[in-house]
């Protein structure tokens, strides 16, 4: 975490200074997502962009799998998810962790080999949340005092792909 204090100067007023101390803090923020090139974009645009996170990611950590929402909604074989999740919070200060899905995903098809509905995918990445809000870090880091924060990536009417929170 970099804090840094921004002043601006000076502000004059009916004769007087004034000045306006801003303090925040740049951060990093960890994404598991999928490998899909058309969401990579999106979802750095949205960590720059949210206010709702408690500062300005200025790095967004990625730990990337086809279909991510899926393996990790059904809570199985996510060893190594959950271990690079845990590299980012332990070794970088990670306050933010997202976790997202995406339409017409090639990686999430259901048994019968098809791609699964946007509505379906949304559900996984609400039991995302939970699953990866449940993990503690080596270092004892409870994921649920973090932000954990579900991600839909679909493209706009103009065919820009965006987030949006689920
Ligand atoms: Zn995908």
């Amino acid at each position: 975490m970099k804090l840094y204090l921004e002043i601006l100067l000076p502000n004059n007023f009916n004769n007087k200074c004034y000045f306006l101390i801003i303090m925040t803090y740049e951060y990093f923020a960890t994404s598991v997502h999928c490998i899909d090139g058309r969401i990579q974009l999106a979802l750095a645009e949205w960590a720059q962009r949210e206010g709702n996170l408690p500062g300005t990611v200025k790095h967004l950590d990625s730990i990337t799998r086809p279909g991510v929402n899926k393996i990790v909604s059904e809570n199985t074989n996510i060893e190594s998810i959950k271990m690079a999740v845990c590299i980012s919070i332990d070794g970088h200060n990670s306050e933010a962790v997202l976790v997202s899905g995406h339409h017409d995903c090639a990686g999430n098809t259901d048994d019968a080999g098809e791609k699964v509905s946007d509505s379906v995918q949304k559900d996984q990445i609400r039991k995302a949340v939970e699953v990866i809000s449940s993990w503690k870090t080596p270092n004892g880091k409870s994921l649920s005092d973090l932000k954990v924060i579900g991600l839909w990536v679909a493209p706009n009417s103009e065919g820009k792909w965006i987030a949006n929170t689920v």
